[in-house]
């Protein structure tokens, strides 16, 4: 049995901030005792507009505490501030596009047919319960909870155990939105009490973000109690640079998708894929930027790079980049111990010439290393960008756009970018193919993912 601690530890200062409580049973059957009347009274669809006013009144204490919340983010992972007040200003967009847009995508969607009407009933399934990580504190818990609050699926929430600060605060916010008890309910719970949790006949469906095997654990969990879930899980997204790219563009936009959020980003960019010709040009386009960071405090506005979140993260992606090294990867730039900082700092690393035998070809690496390919045809390319077990996103970059978008056509993944980095809308959905996972957040798609489309049909 593995017994959760919840802690802050800061990952500048090391030091431990804030240690939670776990759960007691008996409080979370209180939990799903609430959140099951509440879905009760929810299912009908009458409260819809008194839940809208929540998350409008959500949105504006998102807005008037941006600051302080992105605070709690960036004590409990070491996020750099103004990363996490942009992160605060998503969540609140996207309380102003579901707020928006509920009545439509719940509204009853006749369908035709000639022997009949019929139409789809869009209603609340249940009780759900979010299981979720650290990487976006915030976002991420919000990204399932907003929607789902307006469908009418209340949730019990177990975030990552090494934020738990942000996601008691995001919890509190909900409550003080006016939203009622059971609405977001934060447990600070181990991995048998979620299995135990996702079993209970009460809890109707399960969402999880995390990695490969958080997801496998839970999926199995959800499957075995024929539950409805969810996956958004990890990724090796690749970065296509195509002959007739643009460069200077290019320049300012790769090293970004890479070490934004410290480069923990499910779906940073971390195989560049690029013209056999001007790989040794790209690296130095990586390199030029990689050396211009800033470690340092987060708290601090001239900071560029952020520690990694905690020190098994680091030691983690450490062993990984020795191990891609001892088996033939070329060491380009970084990986050089960070020693005038105690916090969980990694210098930004550049590899090249991983092969397929290499066993980290088809791992993530979960931090800001960069590996970069070459490629003779373009072909060969996209088989490169397939030849892995995750499918999460991919960037394109060209500039015939109409060429780019045919590429992105061929890469079996969830999202593509064209001459971009990742990004996160509310109205654009997320998630994955293969081994990053099913199912989608955001947009109209993810809003629906919980919700029963419950067909009513006259003769
Ligand atoms: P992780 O270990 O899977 O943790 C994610 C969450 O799952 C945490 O709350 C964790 O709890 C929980 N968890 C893990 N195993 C569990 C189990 N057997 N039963 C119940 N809960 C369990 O993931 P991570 O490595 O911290 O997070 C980074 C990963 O998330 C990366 O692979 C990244 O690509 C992926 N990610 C994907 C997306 C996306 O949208 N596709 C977005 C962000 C991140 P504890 O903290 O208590 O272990």
């Amino acid at each position: 049995e593995i017994i959760m601690t919840y802690q802050t530890i800061n990952p500048y200062s090391n030091e431990v901030e804030k240690t939670f409580e776990n759960t007691s049973a008996a409080e979370v059957e209180q939990a799903i005792v609430s959140a099951r009347q509440l879905y009760l009274k929810w299912r009908t669809g009458d409260d819809l507009a008194a839940r809208k006013a929540v998350i409008v009144k959500l949105g504006q204490l998102l807005r008037e505490r941006r600051t302080s919340l992105a605070e709690l983010m960036t004590r409990d992972m070491g996020k750099l501030i103004g990363e996490a007040e942009g992160e605060v200003d998503l969540c609140a967009s996207f309380c102003d596009y579901y707020v928006e847009h509920a009545d439509e995508f719940l509204a009853p969607q006749p369908i035709y047919t000639n022997s009949g009407n019929a139409h789809i009933l869009k209603q609340a399934l249940g009780v759900l319960m979010a299981v979720e990580p650290w990487n976006f504190p915030f976002y991420q818990i919000a990204r399932v909870f907003i929607p789902n609050f307006l469908v009418g699926n209340p949730m019990l929430l177990k975030d990552a155990s090494n934020c738990p600060t942000s996601a008691q605060a995001f919890a509190d916010l909900v409550l003080e939105a006016g939203a009622p008890k059971g609405a977001l309910t934060n447990l600070f719970v181990d991995y048998d009490q979620v299995a135990a949790i996702i079993a209970d006949s009460r809890i109707a469906g399960v969402c999880l973000t995390g990695s490969e095997r958080g997801g496998r654990s839970v999926a199995t969990e959800a499957a075995k109690s024929l539950k409805k879930s969810t996956l958004e899980l990890g990724g090796n997204d690749a970065f296509i640079v195509l002959e007739d790219a643009d460069w200077d563009q290019l320049a300012q936009i790769a090293p970004q998708a890479r070490l934004y959020n410290a480069g923990q980003v499910c779906t940073s960019s971390k195989r560049f894929i690029v013209p056999e010709a001007r790989v040794d040009e790209f690296v130095e386009i990586l390199k030029a930027a990689f050396k211009q960071v800033k470690m340092g405090d987060p708290m601090d506005r001239s900071t560029t790079l952020a520690p990694m979140c905690s020190k098994k993260a680091k030691e983690k992606l450490t062993k990984q980049v020795q191990t891609a090294i001892d088996n033939g990867a070329k060491l380009e730039y970084g990986f050089e111990p960070v020693t005038e900082l105690a916090g969980q700092f990694f210098m930004p690393t550049i590899l090249t010439g991983i092969t397929e035998d290499n066993p980290l070809f088809d791992q993530e690496m979960f931090g800001p290393v960069a590996v970069v390919y070459g490629y003779q045809t373009e072909s060969e390319a996209i088989a490169l960008a397939n030849n892995s077990s995750y499918g999460l996103g991919n960037t394109v970059f060209g500039s015939d756009i109409a060429h780019a978008r045919e590429v992105a056509a061929q890469v079996e993944s969830g999202m593509s970018w064209l001459n971009a980095g990742w990004a996160s809308l509310p109205e654009i959905p997320f998630g994955g193919v293969k081994n990053s996972g099913y199912g989608r957040e955001l947009s109209e798609i993810g809003f629906t993912e919980f919700v029963n489309q419950h067909l009513v049909y006259e003769v």
